[in-house]
């Protein structure tokens, strides 16, 4: 039995860039730092946003990363199927789970609707919901239907959770203002990613996960489906994010920052990993180097909290070694 399960979970809705990489190398790096493995899942939840191309084109730039992977992907394995998109039905057994505990309303609010009634949650922007739908009567509900398809949501408990994340250390969010009754399955039928990474996670047995700081809010409302559906959480470990030079956010969009464009301009895969190693303060300076190099260096203190700019030369594409 591994002592550690991490894993990689690409949405596939363009080509990863070099933030996405650099938070799969330090999953990589912490689960393989202690003996573990990893598991590469699909995130094909939303038909609108996925492609299959940049599923396959994730795992072809994982690979000639060396981010080599031990389940799932091309690979297979006993947890599988691995693409979201083939996992409906486990999600729809664990939304009765909820829904059997008396905690999913259908809500019938249109887009404009919830911009006018929502609040922006205090951590990050986010609309909380207002709780419009909460408690519609079941002649209102009947009636709604006829012309709306309704999303669901869970209707959440007043109470805080609270957790240490393994980087950015205790964290804590009152549920009915800080996170909100959130979406389940949207009113097109599809499940929202909050109950699909956690159903997941569970049932691949996912121990620890790592992933990019701009998941940190979503993880309290995470902790308590794992809570509700009767499992374990794993632990967490949240990455700073890396930016564009001037602090601008990357988006899956910045084709210019894809693994592609960098080979194209001829960095190799080792000096682009050295080089998010040192973004990752684990080599003094930029130097060519595989995952399976760094292993020996690896330690959660030497990672940054801040976010990480990445330097002009290298957002130029401009070689710098
Ligand atoms: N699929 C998500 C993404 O690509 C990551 C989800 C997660 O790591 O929990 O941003």
């Amino acid at each position: 039995m591994n002592p550690v399960t991490g894993r990689f979970a690409p949405t596939p809705s363009g080509y990863l860039h070099l933030g996405n990489l650099f938070s799969s190398l330090l999953a990589w790096l912490s689960a393989k730092s202690l003996g573990g493995k990893i598991l590469l899942r699909n995130e094909d939840l939303d038909p609108d946003r996925s492609r299959k191309e940049y599923a396959l084109q994730a795992q072809r730039d994982l690979e000639r990363l060396g981010l080599f992977w031990d389940e799932g992907g091309s690979l297979g394995g006993p947890h599988g199927p691995y693409d979201q998109s083939l996992r409906f039905d486990l999600y729809s057994s664990q939304l009765a789970k909820l829904e059997s505990q008396g905690l999913v309303y259908p809500c019938f609010c249109t887009r404009a609707q919830l911009h006018a009634a929502s609040a922006p949650h205090a951590s990050d922007g986010e609309l909380l919901y207002a709780g419009t739908c909460r408690d519609l009567t079941r002649q209102e509900i009947a009636e709604r239907s006829r012309t709306r398809s309704p999303a669901l949501r869970l209707r959440v408990p007043e109470e805080t959770i609270s957790f240490s994340d393994l980087h950015y250390g205790p964290q804590q969010q009152y549920l009915p203002t800080d996170c909100g009754d959130f979406i389940l399955r949207r009113s097109d039928g599809v499940y929202a990613y909050q109950l699909a990474v956690v159903a997941d996670d569970a049932a691949m047995e996912v121990t620890q996960v790592v992933r990019g700081r701009d998941l940190l809010s979503s993880t309290p409302r995470q902790i308590l489906l794992y809570q509700l559906l009767g499992y374990s959480p794993p632990e967490f470990a949240h990455t700073p994010l890396l930016l564009a030079p001037g602090g601008r956010r990357l988006s899956k969009r910045d084709g210019d920052l894809s693994l592609a464009g960098l080979l194209e301009s001829g960095w190799t895969p080792r000096d682009i990993v050295g080089n998010l190693a040192y973004l990752a303060g684990l080599l003094p300076e930029p130097a060519p180097a595989w995952p399976e190099e760094l292993l020996p260096l690896f330690s959660w203190e030497k990672i940054p909290r801040e976010d990480v700019i990445i330097p002009d030369d290298l957002f130029q594409h401009r070689r710098v070694f």
